[in-house]
């Protein structure tokens, strides 16, 4: 089976500064390091280093071969990673000493894909493939309905959260992953619990509390514990959960078993300074529950 990925790529600019700036000040930066990131190169990251098969659906600039390069490194399945006549998307990230950061992103090519693409990419999908999709790229809706019409199991991380791309896909979707302030935000916007949404399977994710599945078949909610670990960063530790989830599912292993994976992954990701570079390998979780 396989995992068809429609996500962002981008590069992650992050330039450590002695303080936060002010408007209108010009600061020099004390350090530099660019690392690959987004929320859809992160899942397919997780998912590839979860020994699945990841296409990734996505798109670079010109001055993104290297992102693209480095995905091919990773196990993830890049011919549909088109390259545009854009600039690669990419995230500014100033950090002061405390670790406070702003963050600037600007979407650059994630926003260059076309539906031709897209459709080509899924033409290659079977029946009970994985579709995953995340908020940072555009045609989720196209996407989904060719997906689910091709009898794929669609699967959306609603994030960023944004509620009117939550409704649009509702229809199709099979299974939504959010953490606890997107399933606030959705909630509020929609005055629905994940319960309620008529979607076979809600994972909400809960941080150190580890992680709520709504089962609609059977009606249950069941709680995960996280692993006790002591986080260092615990940015992509959504993204990385959700690969290994996905992962776990589409080799067959009933959900129970997948989120133990994933709670694994997770909890060795945020004692881990980085993202997509630094997701662990199915080795590297063996070696931790020995
Ligand atoms: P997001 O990164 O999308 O905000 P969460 O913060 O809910 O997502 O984290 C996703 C998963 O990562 C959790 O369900 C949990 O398994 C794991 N995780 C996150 N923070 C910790 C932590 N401090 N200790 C152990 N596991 C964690």
């Amino acid at each position: 089976m396989a995992i068809y990925n429609l996500g962002s790529i981008n590069a992650d600019l992050l330039y450590s500064v002695p303080h936060l700036p002010r408007p209108g000040e010009t600061l020099a930066a004390t350090g530099f390091r660019r690392g690959l990131g987004g929320k859809g190169a992160n899942m397919s990251v997780a998912a590839a280093r979860g020994a699945a098969h990841v296409v990734h659906i996505g798109a670079v600039g010109p001055d993104g071969r290297w992102a693209r390069d480095l995905l091919t490194e990773y196990g993830v399945d890049t011919r549909h990673i088109s390259v545009v006549d854009d600039v690669t998307g990419h995230a500014i990230i100033l950090l002061d000493p405390a670790g406070e950061n702003t963050i600037v992103i600007n979407p650059g090519a994630n926003h260059a894909m076309t539906e031709d693409q897209i459709g080509l990419a899924l033409s290659e999908a079977s029946p009970g493939d994985i579709l995953l999709m995340q908020n940072e790229t555009t045609h989720q809706a196209f996407c989904a309905k060719t997906g689910s019409d091709l009898g794929l199991r669609v699967i959306y991380a609603a994030a960023p959260f944004d509620a009117e791309a939550v409704r649009a896909l509702l229809p199709v979707m099979d299974m939504l992953v959010l953490n606890a302030v997107e399933a606030d935000q959705l909630q509020q916007a929609l005055g629905m619990a994940p319960d309620a949404l008529g979607v076979s399977d809600v994972i909400v994710t809960l941080g150190a509390d580890g992680c709520r599945w709504f089962h609609a078949e059977t009606g249950q909610v069941r709680d995960f514990p996280a692993l006790p670990v002591t986080p260092v960063d615990t940015t992509g530790a959504g993204d990385t959960f959700t690969g290994y989830l996905l992962a776990g599912l589409d080799r067959g292993q009933p959900m129970e078993q997948a989120i133990g994976l994933a709670t694994k992954a997770a909890a060795l990701m945020v004692t881990r300074i980085g993202t997509a570079d630094v997701i662990p390998d199915l080795l590297e979780i063996q070696q931790m529950t020995q």
